[in-house]
Formats: C-alpha cells, structure tokens, sequence
C-alpha cells in the first residue's frame, strides 16, 4: 500500500456539542492523514435517531472549521464515496445485513422489548445482574435459530417487529493488534449479541460503522478509548463479511486535572474552564462555555490538545498545524489517561498571545472594542501591553488607562506608597519631565535615572508614585514607555490631576 492510500475518518454522532475529547481525536486523525499524505473524511453517525440533537451536526462542523481541522471529504463537502450522513446512506445497510443472516452470521430475533425486560429481570432475582443475550441464552429465546424456518418466514411477511442479531461464536479467541496498545484478545464468551439491525430498517452503530469504513476504503479506525470493548466484534465483523480489517489505535482517555476519573462535559463549568471548542446552548437554555468565546486562539487550544497523549520526544512545545503535521506518529501516543491541565492550556494561550504579532493584536483587539484612536496607537498599545497579557482583552482591561486618565487610584498603593512627602517630590520630578526635549523612552528613563541620584533615592520610593498618578495602577508595563506612549502633555495634565486628587 503506497502511503497516498491512507484514508482516515472522524466519526461524531450528532448526540450533542463535541467534547474536546472529540476534537482531540479528530485532530490526530487529520494528523495522521497530513502526515502521511492521506486523505481525511468526516463522516457524521446519526443511526440512533433517538439520540440526534438538532444543531449538533453544525456546531462539530463549525467548530472542527475553527480548529483549522478541515477535511478532505464530508458532509457539504464532498467526496467519492458520499453521502456521509448515515441517515442518508440508509438504504445500503440491508443487504449487508441480510448477507450475515444468509451465511448465518446473523440471525433474526423477535423477541419484544416486554419479553426482554421480564427475562433480565428474572436472572436479577437469580442473582444474574449483567444478564446479556448471547450464545448460552439465545437458545430459549426467540429467534430464527430457536423458531420453525415456516413460523420466521410467516412472521418477518406478517411484518413483525424483529432486529438482526450477531451470532457471536462460542469461545473463541479473538485478537487484534492495536497501534497504540500492542495485542488485544479478547474471548467471544464474553461478548454478547449484538443488535445490528432494527426492523425500521436502520442499521445499529455496529454495522453501520463497519459497512461504510468498508466501503469509505478506511485504512485506520483512530478513535477514543472508550471503543476499545467494540473492537473485538467489529473485527468479527470484517471476518464475517470476508473483508480485511483496517489497523485499530486506540486513544489514551482524557483525564481530569486531578487524575481522578474521564474528564466529562459537566467538568469545565464546574471546574472553571471550557471543555467544549465553542460555545453550546442546550434546548433548556442551559449554557455550555467554549475555548473560542473564551478568547482563546485555535492555534493555542489545537497546540494544547495534540499534547494531550502526544509528545514529539523533544522539548519543543510551541507546535504551528503544519510542524505538528511534520511531527505526529501514532508510535509517539501513549496508553496512558491524559491529565489535562487548565493552568498549561492559558500558558499555551499566553505564548500564543506573545508571538502573535502587534498589527494582528490590535486587529482582534479593534474587532473586540470600539477604539475611537489611530491604528498605529492601538498597535503601540498592544506592543506595550501583550506581554502582561493572557488573551486579547486583558490588554484591554489591564491597559484601559493608556486610552483613559484615571479616575480612581490603587488604595493599596496610595496607603504604602504616597506620603506626606509624595507631593513635593512628584512636583519636582513632573518639572524634570517637562524639560525633556525629545519625549521618548530613552530620554525619560535617562532623566528618571537622574533624579533618582540627584535626590539619593532608590527606584521603588520614587516609581510607584509616578505610576501612580499617570495611570491610577500599582503594577504595569514599563513606566518609560508608557510616559513616552501618552506624550508630555497627556503626562503633565495627568501629574496634575493626580497631584489635586491625592493632595
Ligand atoms: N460514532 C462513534 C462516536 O460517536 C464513532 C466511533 C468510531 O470512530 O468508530 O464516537
């Protein structure tokens, strides 16, 4: 196989927003489709009508778009091997199912969901608990391996209500080997029937899957840990239609920050940080927050998920699309839970935020506030301003005062800091100020260095107080550039008007 026949596929069930685990496994499959020049198809699982979620199909593509996760073929897009709704493809799924009666993979079972109930309920009492229709209790149940051949066929063209069952074989080993997690066996003793086909002529999960990664030509299944228990039935499966199984790769469960357990949608708010890509409203209005309105970049949620069960094995951590592209081999994924970790996922955003330049900053910055000043003023603002910052409106909230004189200033600050003999010497450093020719960061640390030996001073009796009055805050970028950003005339009538307030 050349490596251009690599064909993976994501394949969400539109039963909600997507979790990040979710876009977690949609990346290293397009990982893994980049990396090897493959193709990358998103192909949308919505067999089990009772669970579809209106909108939710939208949100995963729009949030897969956000992402930079963009696929090869899929639902609006296209492709050779369309539709990629199953609900869509419904009518492929019979035969396929029939196929398995006919060579006795399968068979039919008519027992109604009543009949069931009371059997389980039985074993309960017997102290069974897992009762599970399989190859010890299939033989007193009803189906077309227990009924007369003339009573099925009477029933399935009375139209009886029916579903196909997997004729799971008796004790038999089977095995696959895992890319992630070496050699699975599993013994069929411990599997169970399973429905792969309902009478209202929708195929289950199961065989929908396994049908259309067939047909879709898919060479990897790379999907959550959670389908692991599955695995061994669909590569029953593969053998039962006589068709070559794709490689499996199981992904590592993502974990809570405290290791404690799957990380799960109600986590985030709970916890304080976002689980989802975007934000979701459910039906009842209940709000689900997203990493985007967050403020968070792609870049730097995408950069925090790949390592999330990755690891290039160098230090880099900084990883742009394409160099996790160039980097990401399934033989680097560990089997181990991936903690996630709220606190490096906005150090992630933090690089991100300082090596995004100070034009696109003040772009977004523009995009988020209503700024009534130049552009060359907010790209200064924002090259003052990005290195304190996490996300884009902290520049704004830390920084309000560059726009605005203050009104108020820092309690704390005024309590330690400003003393009876605060005003005499701000008057003093103010008439230094003014004197300074050419107003630029330079000069004005030269001066303040002046001062602070002309008077005998250190830097800490005499900068928080002239911070102080120009921005009404007690920590904050450099004083110099700050002063050199607002100018000598905005710095005198704010010495002045502090000098007044704090009198
Ligand atoms: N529809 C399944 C899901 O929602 C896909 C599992 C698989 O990739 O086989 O995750």
């Amino acid at each position: 196989m050349s490596t251009n026949d690599v064909r993976v596929r994501f394949a969400p069930s539109p039963t909600g927003p997507l979790h990040m685990g979710g876009v977690r496994t949609a990346l290293y499959n397009y990982l893994f489709a980049k990396h090897n020049k493959g193709t990358f198809i998103i192909r949308i699982e919505d067999t089990d009508q009772t669970r579809f979620v209106p909108g939710a199909q939208d949100y995963i593509m729009d949030s897969l778009q956000w992402c930079g996760i963009i696929p090869d073929e899929g639902p609006g897009i296209g492709g050779e091997y369309g539709p990629y709704v199953q609900s869509e493809r419904k009518a492929m799924y019979r035969p396929y199912a029939e196929q398995l009666v006919e060579t006795e993979k399968a068979y039919y079972a008519f027992d109604t969901p009543e009949e069931l109930d009371a059997v389980r309920e039985q074993a309960k009492q017997m102290g069974m608990p897992n009762w599970q229709y399989n190859s010890v209790t299939r033989v007193s149940l009803k189906n077309s391996l227990t009924l007369p051949a003339d009573e099925v066929k009477r029933r399935l063209d009375a139209g009886d209500p029916y579903v196909i069952r997997m004729k799971m074989p008796r004790n038999q080993d089977v095995r696959f080997e895992d890319t992630i997690r070496g050699w699975v066996v599993v013994n069929t003793n411990n599997l169970d029937d399973k429905v792969l086909f309902k009478s209202d002529g929708m195929p289950t999960y199961h065989l929908a899957n396994i049908v259309d990664d067939h047909l879709m030509k898919i060479t990897h299944v790379i999907r959550g840990e959670e389908w692991l228990p599955s695995a061994p039935l669909h590569v029953l499966l593969y053998d039962a239609f006589g068709w070559d199984a794709p490689k499996f790769a199981h992904l590592p469960l993502l974990l809570r920050p405290d290791g404690n357990g799957k990380l799960s949608k109600r986590d985030g708010d709970r916890l304080g940080f976002p689980v989802f890509p975007a934000n979701w409203t459910t039906s009842e209005g209940e709000l689900y927050s997203g990493y985007r309105e967050n403020g968070y970049f792609a870049g730097a949620f995408i950069n925090m998920l790949a390592f999330l069960g990755w690891n290039p094995g160098t230090t880099q951590e900084i990883f742009s699309m394409d160099e996790l592209i160039a980097a990401f081999s399934l033989d680097r994924v560990g089997k181990a839970g991936a903690k996630f970790d709220p606190d490096k996922t906005k150090w992630f955003q933090q690089q991100y935020l300082k090596h995004t330049s100070d034009e696109e900053l003040a772009a977004l910055l523009k995009q988020e506030f209503d700024l009534k000043v130049e552009d060359s003023r907010v790209v200064a603002f924002c090259k003052l301003m990005k290195e304190r910052a996490t996300f884009v409106k902290d520049m704004m909230t830390e920084g309000a005062y560059l726009f605005n004189a203050p009104t108020n200033y820092d309690e704390q600050t005024v309590s330690k800091k400003w003393k009876a003999e605060s005003p005499a010497l701000m008057t003093e450093w103010k008439e230094q100020l003014e004197a300074i020719a050419d107003f630029n960061t330079a000069n004005i640390e030269s001066a303040f260095k002046a001062f602070l030996e002309a008077k005998g001073l250190g830097i800490g009796a005499v900068l928080p107080l002239f911070r102080l009055l120009i921005t009404g805050a007690g920590m904050g970028p450099s004083m110099f550039e700050i002063a050199a950003y607002l100018g000598k005339e905005e710095c005198m009538l704010r010495m002045n008007n502090g000098l007044s307030a704090l009198q």
